[in-house]
Parts: C-alpha cells; structure tokens; sequence
C-alpha cells in the first residue's frame, strides 16, 4: 500500500524510504542531503531553455518557486511514504491546504467539509473560497447521514481531518469516501494529526493527502512547511500551475531541515504515542477532569474507527477540566516540563487552551457546537520521560 515508482522509492518499508527515498546527490556523492539554496538553474545555451520551459523533466528546475532539487527530494520522500504517486511542497500547511482547495474549485462548484477543523482551515473554507462563488456546506463529520445528505450529483470534493483539532473526533474515512466518490468528488484528507506514520488514508479511499510538515514531520519545532499528496495526474495537472504561478513555494532550507526530520519521524511518534496512551490511561477518571479524549482509550466514542483506519492512536489529547478557563489556566501556569505554546508534534510537550488562542475567534456558539469548552487543554506529547511528564501533570492538576 506505500509503494511508490518515485526514484528511490521501489517497495521498501516506510522506515527504509523515510531515511533514503528521494535523495539525489550531486557529483560529489554527499551522504547527507545537499541543500540547494539557489532561486534558478542555469541552461548550457538559449535552445536549452527554451525546451525546459516547453517540458521540463522532474529533475530539470527552472525556478526554485516551480521546484528545486533539495524540495524534489521531500516532495518524493513523502509521497514514497504515504504510497500517492506524488507530491508539491507548500512554503506552510496552509499554503497546502489552501492551494489544494483553491486549485481545484471554481465559481459554482459545492464543497463539503467537517465542522471540527484547525481554525485555519475553517477560515479558508468559510471566508475564502465562498468569496469566490464556491458553496461550502459544513456537517457532523463523524455522521455518515450528515455526509449523505449534503453531497450531490457535482460535489467537487469532501474536506475533512481525519482527526480533529483539537477535540479528537475520528472520522469514518472509508465511509466518507465511498459517499463521496459515488458522486464523483474527490476526497481531500489533512492528515496532520494522524501523521505519515500512523496514515492508511490511500488505502481508505483520500485521494488528496495533506500535511503540515510543521508538526511531527519536522517533530523540533524549527520550520514551517507542507504538503500535498495525489496521483501524479493530480499534482503535476491541477496543483502545480496553481502552485508555482501563486507563490506558496517551500523554502529549498526548509526543505532540507524537513528531510531530516522525517529521517527519525517514524522512531519519535511510536516513542511520543507510546506515552500518550500511558499518560490517557493514567489521566482517565481524574476527579479534576470532566472529559478526557484520546483516540487510543476504549472510552473515545471512535476508537473502533481508529483502530480500523490508524495504525497507532496519535500523540496528542485533549483534557477538559472541571472549573472551566480559571482551572485551565491554574493548571498551564503550574506546568513545569510542559511548554504553553500552539504548535503540536514537537519534541518538547506543549499544552494549549484552543478556546482563547487556536480557535479564538471562533463565536461562542460555534465553540460550543465543536466541544471546546473553557476547560478544554490540548496535550502535545513530546519525547520527555513518561513519568516526568505524568509527575508534571498530576502536580499541574492539584494546583488546577
Ligand atoms: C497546524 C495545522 C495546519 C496548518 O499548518 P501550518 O504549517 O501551521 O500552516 C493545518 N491543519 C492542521 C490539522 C494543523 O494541525
């Protein structure tokens, strides 16, 4: 299911292709990647540029905004290990999500999306593309009837998180997908939250894979980066005219710093989700905790979905204290080892309080539709000692 015909790629595991797959080395045989920080190429003559821009081959750049050897290279390490037969690297996750949506959708087409999305996301979906005629109609992602109801003969494509942000709601990729590809729209999937490692999303049915590389990719918190993931007819057809003549290009650095990070990925989220599921199993049934969501716990109200369609439980859960924003707040300030910040799938844990940062903006009502409550915490589980980090939120939780 991650094969690939991308150069390196062959049939090797996910852990041979997140080290190897995509490398090109220079004359000189480097053994770490070169990082090609140059905005053009130069041609050996007039007739040579001319026929690179009538057809250029993948590895002929003629702009670092269209592509560059250092990002081909990530471009093909991620498409060899989410199993698509290609990918564009975005300069963000939203530069991705944003150019898949926007490239693929015109004046009258009909999108539907999952309500529970990255704020981000929403904004794109409601402010952005409806500004330019596309109807969006949003539903209960973990609804089947919902999903049912709303796509038509001429949708043109579903968008969903595979889970949630931040409160952890797992969707029914498979069942999305069959609704959606019975009336022809293709199935756009962000991905971020299950991670390359954990994805089986090709094989459920996406046919557009998304990630920000800002999480776990990178998993040290240096640099932003993304992804789109799709066949070969898709990415080199529909988002890559898009992409390079709009300027969401990713940095050939970023691209480098990316490589790297995806050459430990898989060793960091099977240590960072292994002390995720001790941390929930520990945390249930606290008497300062009125909910706890962890797709990995028999409590979540998907965990058979999950443990269908993931193959491991993430590495991020959401708390809700008892006592709302003042017990959430008592609780960050009293956090030692773990860092109040917003990204996620970084080494160092973080927490965050969606509902005064992440999904600020959002009015109340809409908060309370998608479960973030004033309570809520979401816990990203780094690569610290899991009794530190479980001594640091027991502490945090008396002083809540
Ligand atoms: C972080 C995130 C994004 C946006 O990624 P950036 O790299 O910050 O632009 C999109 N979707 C989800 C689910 C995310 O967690």
């Amino acid at each position: 299911m991650r094969r690939t015909d991308r150069p390196g790629g062959g049939s090797w595991a996910p852990r041979t292709q997140a080290v190897h797959a995509g490398a090109r080395r220079s004359q000189y045989g480097e053994v770490a990647e070169a990082i090609h920080l140059t905005q053009g190429f130069v041609y050996s003559s007039a007739e040579a540029a001319e026929a690179r821009f009538v057809e250029a081959g993948r590895d002929e750049f003629i702009y670092a905004r269209y592509g560059n050897p250092t990002v081909a290279a990530f471009e093909d390490r991620m498409a060899a290990l989410e199993g698509t037969e290609d990918g564009f690297a975005t300069a963000s996750g939203m530069a991705a999500v944003s150019g898949a949506l926007m490239a693929m959708t015109r004046a009258g087409d009909h999108v539907v999306a999952a309500r529970a999305l990255f704020g981000s996301c929403l904004y794109v979906l409601e402010e952005v593309l409806t500004r330019f005629g596309v109807a969006v109609s949003f539903v209960d992602g973990t609804d089947p009837e919902q999903w049912r109801a709303a796509i038509r003969p001429g949708t043109k494509a579903v968008f969903l998180e595979s889970v949630s942000n931040p409160t952890l709601e797992v969707i029914d990729l498979a069942a999305v997908a069959a609704l959606a590809h019975e009336a022809g729209a293709l199935v756009v999937v962000d991905n971020v939250f299950v991670t390359p490692v954990y994805s089986r999303a090709v094989s459920l049915g996406a046919d557009v894979v998304i990630y920000s590389a800002t999480k776990h990719v990178d998993g040290q918190g240096r640099c932003l980066g993304g992804v789109i993931l799709g066949t070969r007819e898709f990415i080199r057809g529909t988002i890559e005219p898009y992409m390079k003549h709009t300027g969401g290009a990713m940095s050939p650095f970023n691209a480098w710093v990316l490589l790297n990070g995806l050459t430990t990925m898989e060793l960091r989220v099977r240590a960072q989700a292994a002390t995720a599921q001790r941390l929930a199993e520990a945390l249930e049934g606290h008497p300062k905790l009125a909910r706890l969501f962890f797709p990995g716990l028999k409590s979540h109200p998907q965990h058979a979905v999950s443990k269908s369609q993931m193959d491991g439980p993430g590495t991020i859960l959401a708390l809700d204290l008892q006592g709302g924003k003042d017990a959430a707040f008592r609780f960050l300030n009293a956090l030692q080892i773990v860092l109040i910040s917003n990204n996620l799938g970084d080494a160092r844990s973080i927490a965050t309080h969606p509902a005064t940062t992440t999904h600020q903006r959002l009015p109340a009502a809409q908060k309370a539709q998608l479960g973030i409550t004033e309570g809520l915490v979401r816990l990203s589980v780094g690569l610290e000692d899991a009794d530190d980090l479980l001594a640091d939120l027991m502490q945090a939780l008396d002083a809540a």
